[in-house]
């Protein structure tokens, strides 16, 4: 379904003045394949049902396809039997939460992604040395209430530039800002502006904490956003990550930009007059739905899609400790 860049294909006449473009990398992190490896192995293991926290990762196919292989997916760890196997999502969990479920005896697997983790260590560092934490995200995200709940007395959520006038520190002199890893990168930074301008001596964290993955998808759309009449981005409403590849492909240049969970939601009418289309996914998105984007785009006269990289991806983590301890044990490993 696609075409290097550096092989023009042989169009047929309706398609000649059409092309589609396919963002690189999309698709799949590290820390999405490693959840999502999680369950499945914990399925096998364990047998079904295996309990998974809050949806392992924000894609509601990934979801459903993990359910009907016998995972059950639960708000909270009440909803989960005594004793049971239960699995944290990639966007990490509170102490509280791990407190709650060494109460109730339950066999936790922790699937946090380790980039989410290192953004938990910065917080505890944070608050350790006493600094007020003003960490950068969307209220009600997973992964805020988790990486909040390591330091709630010190952390403070910042979602804007508008917030900053309102935000009440002990000590202008410590204070630190954190992020959330799937923001948008120019935002996050308009957002940090704002921040230092209030209080000079602000700290950094030692590290990006907008993932790779984050980084690299905007900047892939961003690289076509400009030539395209329409951007599809392929991913769930929930999907923080996919959300912002929509917002920045429109900042970057895009004429329109919508964002679909598959093909069966694109509205025919945004194709009309639209010569170049750009595909992209987000971090949880598996590449089968974008590859069923692309099928449609096809039956529509768009010719074979051109992959447009901007970054190369090979980062792999190993799956959860818990995990591999039990695979190793069953001889699995
Ligand atoms: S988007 Fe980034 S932080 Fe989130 S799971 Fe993927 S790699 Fe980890």
């Amino acid at each position: 379904m696609t075409t290097d860049m550096g092989m023009p294909p042989i169009l047929s006449p309706e398609a000649a003045d059409k092309a589609v473009l396919l963002a690189a990398p999309r698709g799949y992190c590290a820390g999405v394949d490693r959840a999502v490896i999680t369950v499945e192995k914990a399925l096998d293991l364990y047998g079904a049902p295996v309990y998974v926290r809050k949806q392992i990762v924000h894609n509601k196919h990934v979801v459903s396809d993990l359910e009907s292989r016998g995972a059950i997916f639960v708000e909270e760890l009440d909803e989960v039997p005594t004793g049971a196997t239960v699995v944290f999502s990639a966007h990490g969990v509170s102490p509280e939460v791990h407190r709650q479920a060494e109460e109730r005896s339950l066999k936790t697997i922790d699937a946090t992604c380790p980039l989410v983790t290192k953004v938990h260590h910065e917080a505890k560092r944070f608050a350790g040395e006493d600094y007020d934490i003003l960490l950068i995200g969307h209220a009600g995200h997973e992964e805020v209430e988790g990486t909040a709940g390591e330091a709630p007395d010190h952390i403070q959520l910042v979602q804007s530039p508008a917030d900053v006038p309102g935000i009440v520190v002990r000590d202008p002199k410590r204070v630190a800002w954190l992020s959330q890893t799937t923001l948008s990168v120019d935002e996050t930074l308009e957002t940090v502006a704002a921040i230092r301008a209030r209080f000079p001596e602000l700290l950094d964290p030692p590290s990006d904490d907008i993932c790779y993955a984050t980084q690299n998808r905007q900047l892939a759309v961003k690289e076509i956003a400009s030539e395209s009449d329409l951007v599809i981005v392929v991913g769930s409403g929930n999907s923080s990550n996919s959300v912002r590849l929509v917002e920045v492909a429109l900042e970057a240049g895009a004429k329109a930009a919508h964002r679909v969970d598959d093909a069966s939601e694109i509205d025919e009418s945004w194709l009309d007059g639209v010569s170049t289309v750009s595909v992209t996914s987000g971090a949880s998105v598996p590449e089968a739905l974008v590859q069923g984007v692309l099928a449609l785009l096809a039956e529509r006269g768009y010719p074979d899609a051109q992959a447009v990289h901007s970054a190369e991806e090979s980062l792999i983590f190993a799956l959860p400790k818990e995990l591999r301890r039990d695979l190793k044990a069953a001889g699995r490993a």
